[in-house]
């Protein structure tokens, strides 16, 4: 029996994580990254200066799991914490 490999027609791009390494590929779907970036101005201490980092889905949880935290210490003493924990940088869900 002869087995068929059906190929692409374009070649696909695959973007890695920059902190992880690896790729950003979902099996069967698209890409799934963001983009960590940043573009500091006049009368910033880094004027002048670009930054952008890919991140991959669980990179990226990590990293909020991070500054969530950092906001939970900076919010700790507040009588009354603006937002919930758990929806800290969340603007919506499908
Ligand atoms: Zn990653």
């Amino acid at each position: 029996m002869e087995h068929i490999v059906t190929q692409p027609s374009e070649t696909a791009i695959d973007i890695a994580c920059d902190v992880c390494s690896q790729s950003t590929r979902v099996e069967g779907y698209d890409q799934q990254l963001v983009t960590l970036q940043a573009h500091w101005g006049y009368g910033s201490k880094h004027d002048g200066e670009h930054y952008e980092v890919c991140l991959c889905e669980l990179c990226f949880f990590r990293t909020l799991s991070h500054l969530r935290r950092d906001r939970m210490v900076n919010t700790m003493f507040d009588e009354e914490p603006d937002i919930t924990e758990d929806e800290f940088g969340l603007v919506r869900i499908k």
